[in-house]
């Protein structure tokens, strides 16, 4: 059993916290939402009154927030010098931040960690609200080897496949680095097969098709944009659930900051940025992502 303190228990959060009551770990967790305080409670967990009140004897501290803004507030403290949490936490505690932002935040509250002596890992997951419910997350961590050796054991509560990317900041890049190219996936999947369908084939016919061909992939395989395709999908269920055009939109925008911060060339992850964007803008933020197949069926694309 280990003493954890889980700060913002969303959508996400929630869940995670949950498994790892189940998983017998001691979590005290704070949210600002009192709402999701007591829920947490209702699972076996303890609330706090604040982030400091729940970082008091933890010597694990999660965190699952919105954007980078608000991991350097809790962790390195608001614009106004009001101090963060790493400055409160004893040496040799681990963080492990499992918000999906952008890696620059990640390395300065990693170095930040570094200098006061407590381990840090970035943590983002791949699985959506199904996989924190289920346990079944993937985590992309990125940290040194020690923080990464510590920070598994918990996270197997929370997760099945935990891959070590890299030193920190190296678990951002490479989530990033696969919802670009997802967004890439689903796209063209959706432009093959509008142009099939409009060529005179049959969407599931063509799909059949292209997965026993090279133009195999993810999307086509397992996500099928198309409704009627495949039993199971969003597309098959007006495009709820899933993953939300919204949140793509905003692993968009970390994808194409961090290429231009490296000088890095993408123009097929700048066109599909450029597509969902539009999408999202038109009223479908809520939509699954694999709703642009829309776009291309009312040719707005
Ligand atoms: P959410 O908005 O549902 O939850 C965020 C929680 O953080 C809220 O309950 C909010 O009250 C709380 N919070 C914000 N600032 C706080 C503070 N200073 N102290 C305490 N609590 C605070 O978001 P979510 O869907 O749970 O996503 C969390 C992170 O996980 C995001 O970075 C998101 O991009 C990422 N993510 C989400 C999904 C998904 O499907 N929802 C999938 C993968 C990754």
């Amino acid at each position: 059993m280990t003493n954890i303190a889980f700060i913002g228990l969303g959508n996400m959060g929630g869940p995670m916290a949950a498994n790892l009551v189940n998983a017998g770990h001691h979590v005290v967790a704070f949210d600002l939402v009192e709402a999701a305080l007591h829920a947490f409670v209702r699972v076996g967990g303890e609330a706090a009154s604040s982030a400091a009140q729940a970082v008091i004897d933890a010597e694990v501290v999660i965190s699952m927030l919105p954007a980078g803004k608000h991991v350097a507030g809790l962790y390195l403290g608001d614009e106004h010098g009001s101090g963060g949490l790493l400055a409160q936490l004893p040496k040799d505690s681990l963080v492990i931040d499992s918000s999906t932002i952008d890696a620059e935040t990640s390395r300065d509250v990693g170095l930040c960690a570094n200098d006061l002596g407590i381990k840090f890992v970035d943590a983002p997951v791949s699985g959506g609200t199904a996989g924190a419910k289920a346990g079944t997350l993937s985590f992309i961590v990125g940290g040194e080897v020690e923080a990464f050796e510590r920070a598994e054991p918990i996270l197997n509560a929370m997760g099945k496949n935990i891959f070590h990317a890299g030193p920190a900041g190296a678990g951002q890049v490479a989530k990033m680095c696969n919802n670009m190219l997802l967004s890439v996936l689903m796209a063209g999947t959706s432009e093959a097969l509008r142009m099939g369908v409009e060529n005179g084939l049959d969407a599931k016919v063509l799909s059949d098709i292209m997965v026993k061909s090279s133009g195999r992939n993810w999307a086509l395989e397992i996500y099928n944009p198309v409704p009627g395709v495949m039993e199971g999908t969003p597309a098959s269920n007006g495009y709820q659930g899933g993953f939300m055009v919204d949140l793509m939109n905003k692993d968009l925008g970390l994808a194409l900051a961090a290429a231009k911060a490296s000088d890095s060339a993408v123009p097929l992850g700048q066109k599909a940025s450029e597509l969902f964007k539009s999408h999202g803008e038109e009223g479908h933020g809520g939509l699954d992502f694999s709703s642009i197949y829309q776009r291309y069926s009312n040719k707005k694309v």
